[in-house]
């Protein structure tokens, strides 16, 4: 039997996709490899959100080649929607397929296997030219296995790239990614370094693309526009996981609170809400009528309503689409967990304006102190970008002032990083990369300090968490070895509170548990403590 790998770059949504990719495979009958080096077919789902990205890419194709030269490497994803040609150019590459047709990889794959000479044996296979695919696709692959493909018009040959000759071999299926409304979801569970059987909390994609344009991102032209996982997808996802055992779901998108936009009203569940629901949930049940169009709102209360799951965890939103509504559903619920993670990329108005960014720093403010306000306690996350082009010293001052005065309890730091195609690539007054550098370490730093101001907050509390693995003594890392004490080395379980933070609990408990523990220290980067009842 052939066997496949996928391998992950970047984001959720990226891993989310590879979730799917593997589904396909697996659909298909091929077999998952435990590591690229035996697989027949090593597919590098890849990001391009940075340069930083694309070099990561690169250097797993060469990995990929010295470890096993006889695999055939596809490459797909973010960079190779992007960049095809450039990729096609790499030694060892075998297949360039784009997130346009993403959803058709392990067909593209399987349909070139099937028509090789030799047999459906991967490792002896040829890649058959992207013509004479189209042909079989059309005559045989339609038939035998899913009657909804078809050839794509649009998918283009080397020949149609103005890109090297030596690659014309080597088929690259990328066409305008505008054209897609394709949503590939399948669920990527959080997997415990050292434990492959502990896997917990599924990350569910259920909208991806984006319709804003932010001048710095790149994803809009290599994920298209914002689409969403039909509701009644949603539940059969959600629920076939709370079947499966699983006690919290984080839901996830590039840009989440756009669900539904694209959505007719007609895909919400008509009737059979169940009624344990709190008033909030079912205040916002239904679309608004001015618009009928579903909203990120109504699928939490269909969720909450449909499902019997017992977390519900949102990811990345982004500050406008943080309605009073969502506020007030997410305060109100004991089944959705109190962390609200809002982008926030700079304090400054007018580098919000030259980002494209819809919000000022004042919307940014409100919604904040409004979360804070309904929920004393939730983990608030934010996203900033250091040394966008232009970017004065007042202006990272700004940002720097915003983190310092708001809430914060995490934050991810970027230093910008020019992207082609965007605009903000073009702009000449780019900030040098050791003023950035600075920037950038200056606001991880505040983070740091913030962050552990807020878990020092909780000794001697009690908070809720799910477990994740139990480790036994003497696993710790010597990370801060100054705090390394006895009581370190002693068997305890990692776990997550339902306000994100890290908790390490003192002794062995199954994963996937939700505990109710008391807080007794905070030791390097994480709360301990011990179960209480
Ligand atoms: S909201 Fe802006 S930064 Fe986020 S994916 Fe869309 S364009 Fe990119």
């Amino acid at each position: 039997m052939s066997t496949y790998y996928v391998e992950n770059f970047g984001c959720r949504a990226t891993q989310a996709d590879g979730a799917a990719l593997e589904r396909q495979f697996e659909q298909r009958g091929l077999s998952r490899a435990t590591t690229p080096a035996q697989a027949s077919v090593v597919v590098l789902n890849t990001c391009t959100v940075t340069a930083a990205a694309d070099q990561d890419a690169r250097a797993a194709i060469r990995r990929v080649r010295r470890e096993n030269p006889e695999a055939q490497i596809v490459v797909t994803g973010c960079y190779a929607q992007r960049a095809p040609n450039e990729i096609a150019a790499l030694s060892g590459v075998s297949l360039v397929v784009g997130n346009s047709h993403k959803h058709q990889l392990a067909e593209i794959v399987t349909t070139q296997m099937r028509t090789s000479d030799v047999g459906p044996q991967a490792s002896d296979f040829a890649f058959v030219p992207l013509a004479m695919l189209g042909a079989i696709a059309s005559s045989a692959v339609q038939s035998e296995t899913d009657s909804r493909w078809t050839p794509k018009p649009d998918v283009r040959s080397p020949a149609q790239h103005p890109g090297p000759t030596t690659n014309d071999q080597r088929p690259i299926y990328v066409s305008d990614i505008f054209a897609h409304t394709e949503l590939q979801a399948a669920p990527v569970f959080d997997v415990t370094a050292g434990n492959e059987h502990a896997r917990t909390r599924p990350n569910l994609k259920v909208q991806d693309g984006c319709d804003n344009r932010c001048s710095f991102c790149v994803i809009p032209s290599v994920r298209g526009q914002s689409r969403s996982l039909p509701i009644d997808q949603v539940l059969v996802e959600v629920n076939a996981l709370v079947n499966s055992g699983y006690r919290e779901v984080v839901i996830s998108g590039i840009n989440l609170g756009r669900w539904g936009r694209d959505l007719s009203a007609d895909r919400l569940p008509a009737s059979g809400f169940r009624t344990n629901i709190t008033g909030s949930e079912n205040a916002f049940r239904q679309p608004k009528a001015e618009t009928r169009k579903p909203t990120f709102e109504n699928l939490i209360c269909a969720i909450l309503a449909e499902t019997t799951l017992e977390k519900l965890r949102i990811s990345s939103v982004e500050p406008m689409d943080w309605t009073d509504e969502l506020i007030s559903l997410v305060a109100s619920s004991p089944r959705i967990a109190k962390h609200a993670h809002i982008p926030l990329q700079s304090g400054s108005d007018a580098v919000l304006r030259r980002m494209h960014r819809k919000y000022r720093p004042w919307h940014y403010r409100e919604k904040i102190e409004k979360i804070r306000a309904a929920m004393p306690t939730a983990a608030i996350g934010a996203d900033v970008m250091v040394g966008f082009p232009g970017e004065t010293t007042a202006e990272f001052e700004a940002t720097r002032r915003m983190i310092e005065s708001l809430p914060f309890t995490y934050r991810h730091v970027f230093t910008y990083s020019a992207r082609p195609g965007t605009p903000a690539a073009s702009l000449t007054n780019q900030v040098p990369v050791h003023i950035a550098r600075d920037r950038n370490k200056i606001l991880r730093e505040l983070a740091e300090e913030k962050k552990h101001a807020f878990m020092r907050t909780f000794i001697g509390k009690k908070l809720e968490a799910i477990t994740l693995n139990s480790c036994g003594a003497g696993t710790l890392s010597r990370e801060g070895a100054t705090k390394f004490t006895p009581r370190s080395m002693e068997p305890f379980t990692e776990a997550l509170t339902d306000n994100y933070q890290k908790l390490r609990l003192r002794g062995h408990h199954a994963p996937n548990q939700w505990l109710r523990a008391q807080v007794e220290d905070v030791l390097n980067d994480a709360l301990t403590g011990a179960t209480t009842g």
